[in-house]
């Protein structure tokens, strides 16, 4: 399987002067990509650096599936022989497109609102095997036109990027570096890992944050979210607070709407105090309403209960937005990866 760092040091072994890598770079991360890696099409090297290569991709299958409305798609993707597929999953906006990664193949997390929490986990992905994705869409993207469109990627696939951390990191230096993606256009959503929270504020980068909230109260959340066994709400805000005082930007948190269970206007409430008592103004709450999968036997918030939620955040000042759930009809919309088709 490619190994970036490997192939480097490869050819530095074979005394390759440095211009050759600068050469396989610009193959490599094209964005006019139309066909996966392959060393064959590699013409700029000669024929001697090829030998003993490994593979350029490890993706072995692909399969698009496009929403009726075009608004999105989603890529299942096969990995070297493993049983499980990987997700990707690209949304169309007006005038750009933003790609939904995922970090691990399933996810060991088990929240119990997730389709890929309940899928289980099989492993973690490298750094290739996320850029994989990325160039999935390139290749889809430049059949009909131009791959330029894509402008921001989010981590909300399948997987909890920060238990994959080392390569997701890894990926993300490689896709900034390489395709020019601006790290603002890049975030991170967590089920809230503090320490990890902790480490990534320490970072010097203004990649940005999400935080799965989703309860006001250890009890509800502990009800859908296993990870609030371990962490309490007042270690996750702690975290919260730590990246405040390293980074005055904007930090989202993700709240997804299931009826009676973490939709009650009280239960709303305790999450504005706890924002009223951190930065209110750099605190913006996603509202998510649930999507229905057959994995989980929750219904969304009804649409009286939601208004009352957003009176509350209104009255309180509260900064929110309601997310666009693109592609629920191939399964691609938020907590609905899991399946094959
Ligand atoms: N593990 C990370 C990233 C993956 S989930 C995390 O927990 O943040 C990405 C987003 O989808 C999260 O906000 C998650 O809570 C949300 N999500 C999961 N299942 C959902 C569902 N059925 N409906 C709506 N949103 C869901």
């Amino acid at each position: 399987m490619i190994n970036l760092i490997d192939l480097q040091k490869h050819l530095e072994v074979q005394g390759a002067p440095a211009y050759r890598w600068r050469q396989f770079l610009d193959y490599y991360f094209s964005w006019d990509l139309k066909a996966w890696p392959n060393v064959d099409a590699l013409q700029t090297w000669p024929k001697t650096l090829k030998n003993d290569l490994p593979a350029l991709h490890n993706v072995t299958e692909i399969k698009y599936l496009e929403s009726a409305d075009q608004r999105s798609a989603k890529a299942i993707i096969k990995y070297g022989d493993d049983d499980k597929w990987g997700e990707t999953v690209l949304m169309r906006y007006h005038n750009y497109d933003t790609i939904c990664l995922s970090s691990q193949l399933g996810c060991p997390l088990n929240c119990k609102f997730c389709a890929t929490g309940q899928g289980g986990f099989i492993r973690n992905l490298t750094a290739e095997e996320i850029i994989e994705q990325f160039q999935a869409w390139l290749i889809y993207l430049n059949q009909n036109g131009k791959a330029d469109s894509i402008k921001n990627l989010v981590f909300m696939g399948m997987g909890e990027p920060f238990l994959n951390w080392s390569e997701v990191k890894r990926a993300i230096e490689y896709l900034h570096d390489n395709y020019g993606i601006g790290h603002r256009h890049i975030t991170i959503s967590t089920a809230g890992l503090p320490d990890k929270i902790k480490e990534f504020s320490d970072l010097d980068w203004p990649v940005n944050l999400a935080i799965s909230l989703h309860a006001g109260s250890d009890a509800v959340r502990q009800k859908i979210m296993p990870i609030a066994n371990t962490y309490n709400l007042n270690q996750l805000w702690d975290s919260i607070n730590y990246y405040f005082g390293k980074h005055r930007r904007k930090l989202f948190l993700e709240y997804i709407l299931i009826e009676h269970l973490n939709d009650s206007v009280g239960e709303m409430r305790l999450v504005v105090e706890r924002i009223k008592k951190s930065e209110r103004k750099l605190l913006h709450v996603n509202m998510i309403p649930y999507n229905p999968h057959s994995a989980a036997d929750f219904q969304s918030s009804s649409a009286e209960q939601l208004r009352r939620l957003e009176a509350l955040l209104k009255d309180e000042k509260i900064h929110y937005t309601w997310r666009d759930s693109l592609g629920q009809e191939i399964g691609g919309a938020c907590g609905q990866l899991s399946k094959n088709s």
